[in-house]
């Protein structure tokens, strides 16, 4: 199904979960996805690696997503790839019944300064998904705070509507611990004549370096709130990650009582973690 039908009839829940390397299992990952699916999920994406790295696993797991009856969305990067494949990628995702795609340009590994692929950003791999495959479900990224190197805020939601004019279905963003600035970004994008359905992505907060790192890495605020449970319970690694539970738990109730159409819960493939932080919302259930 596609994943633009769903947010036709209701706010959606969902959750992102990475690849496994070519090199490793993917029965430890199945595992989490079968405890994922007991919280009846509206539909499960699984990221791309970046230079090819995750690329035949990103398959897997999809299509094992799949077969198990759940719907997917594949993430998909310009980096490092040709029109034929592009080609070839989307057409084996047909032949598994995989209607959805996250459109992205992907970020350039260590010492790139391009794609080193016929892509060079999102909005071109839109067009030619478009062309290709027109009956593909086509989301994109969007970013509340703006992307780290667009020039302006401005600038990035400018870039979005080039997105939407291309063809993309909804957006999915790039996490957010700011509502407010959640909501101003909103605001901005309608302004902008940006009418795609807004899903708003969720890092849970379960660990203090990766999260200080992820966030500023993006550009990403940390406001007074988040600050605080740094602060208080940065030198404590078990008080940390409850208090980074019951803080996250707080961010997605506030996100959608600011009127989201859906939650994205980047579940770093810590099912259990993420578990506690879904049961303790109930959020899964109130958001139906
Ligand atoms: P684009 O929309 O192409 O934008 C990239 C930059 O270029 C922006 O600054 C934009 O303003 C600017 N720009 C866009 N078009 C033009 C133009 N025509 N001329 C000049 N400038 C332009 N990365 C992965 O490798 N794998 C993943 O699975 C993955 N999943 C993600 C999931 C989500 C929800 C998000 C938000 C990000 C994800 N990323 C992933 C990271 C993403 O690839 C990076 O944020 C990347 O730097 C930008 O991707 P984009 O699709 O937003 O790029």
């Amino acid at each position: 199904m596609k994943i633009s039908d769903i947010l036709k009839q209701k706010r959606t829940f969902s959750f992102e979960v990475f690849a496994p390397k070519p090199d490793k299992p993917l029965e430890p990952l199945l595992s989490t996805l079968s405890e994922l699916y007991a919280f009846a999920p509206d539909f499960i994406s699984c990221t791309y690696g970046a230079g090819g790295t995750n690329k035949g696993r990103s398959l897997d797991v999809c299509a094992a997503v799949k077969a198990s009856g759940h719907e997917i969305m594949t993430h998909f990067t310009c980096i490092g790839n040709t029109r034929a494949d592009v080609r070839d990628y989307i057409t084996k995702c047909g032949g598994l019944g995989i209607e959805n795609v996250l459109a992205l340009r992907g970020d350039f590994p260590a010492g790139w300064e391009g794609t080193r692929g016929d892509f060079r950003y999102a909005d071109e791999l839109l067009s030619f998904f478009g062309a290709e495959f027109p009956g593909l479900c086509m989301a994109v990224a969007g970013y509340p705070e703006k992307h780290i190197a667009a020039e302006s805020l401005d600038a990035d939601i400018a870039r979005l509507r080039s997105k939407q004019d291309k063809g993309a279905a909804f957006v999915v963003t790039q996490l957010c611990y700011d509502v407010d600035a959640y909501g101003r970004y909103a605001e901005r994008i309608r302004r902008a004549g940006v009418t795609l359905p807004v899903v708003v992505g969720i890092m849970p907060v379960l660990f203090k370096e990766p999260t200080i790192r992820t966030t500023v890495g993006n550009g990403c605020s940390i406001p007074a709130e988040l600050a605080s449970v740094f602060g208080k319970y940065g030198d404590d690694p078990e008080s940390f990650k409850k208090a980074g539970k019951e803080y996250t738990v707080g961010l997605m109730e506030r996100f959608v009582r600011a009127g989201i159409d859906g939650l994205h819960i980047y579940t770093m493939n810590k099912h259990e973690d993420v578990g506690d932080i879904v049961r303790l919302s109930g959020i899964g259930n109130a958001i139906r």
